[in-house]
């Protein structure tokens, strides 16, 4: 199956992909990780992107393409994977559809995770991150254990000013997407993302659960 989480910085595709991965049992593309592992690593495509990404702006099409096909060319992508942050703009769209149709395959669904704008800001500009572990906390809704305070750090562009300027991005560039989808004649769901974690991933299984049993 391959499925496209779309929605806002924030809205929790990186939660609710991971969690799809792990039940579903294909794995979770990322862009923003592959990039921020790029940046951590010092590759020239890290030292690249890193401006953009500091600046909330996105990363040349071209770059994301061919980290995607190396990607999708991995073993454990041979039987779908959940993209989460991409596509971001129509032309992204557009290559995904040529390199899965490559492949002899097609987005099977996408789902569109909707969080009021201000709700995001509150969560991006929370989040912290630790190190060691990668996991993420919430200064608020999700406090780190105390022996892990002190090392936590927040990411370079979940500052606010930061934060506004890719919600900015998303209307203008990856919205549209929706429609995109809509017209293509592809499942869409939208899911209310302002909800506990587990409400959200038990409404995206059922709605996959319903396209499947739709299926020939
Ligand atoms: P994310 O973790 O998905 O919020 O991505 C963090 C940043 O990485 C974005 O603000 C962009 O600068 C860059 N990025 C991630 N995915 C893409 C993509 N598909 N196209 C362009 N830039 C991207």
């Amino acid at each position: 199956m391959d499925l496209i989480l779309l929605g806002a910085p924030g809205a929790g595709k990186g939660t609710q992909g991971a969690l799809l991965a792990e039940r579903l049992g294909i794995p979770k593309t990322a862009t923003g990780d592959m990039l921020r592992d790029a940046v951590r690593q010092g590759t020239p495509l890290g030292r690249e992107a890193k401006r953009y990404m500091d600046a909330g702006e996105l990363v040349p099409d071209e770059v994301i393409l061919g980290m995607v096909r190396e990607r999708l060319s991995q073993p454990d992508a041979a039987a779908g994977a959940i993209f989460d942050g991409y596509p971001r703009n129509a032309a992204q769209a557009e290559s995904l559809g040529r390199m899965l149709a490559e492949l002899g395959r097609s987005i099977d669904a996408v789902v569109s995770i909707d969080v009021a704008e201000e709700a995001i800001v509150q969560r991006m500009t929370g989040r912290r991150t630790d190190p060691e572990t990668g996991r993420v906390y919430h200064v608020v809704h999700n406090p780190a254990p105390a022996e892990v305070q002190g090392r936590l750090v927040q990411r370079d562009d979940d500052r606010e000013e930061t934060v506004r300027h890719r919600l900015e991005v998303y209307r203008t560039t990856t919205e549209p997407l929706v429609a995109y989808y809509r017209a293509s004649g592809v499942p869409l769901h939208t899911v209310d993302g302002d909800r506990p974690i587990e409400q959200v991933q038990g409404e995206i299984l059922e709605l996959l659960g319903n396209d499947a049993s739709a299926r020939p």
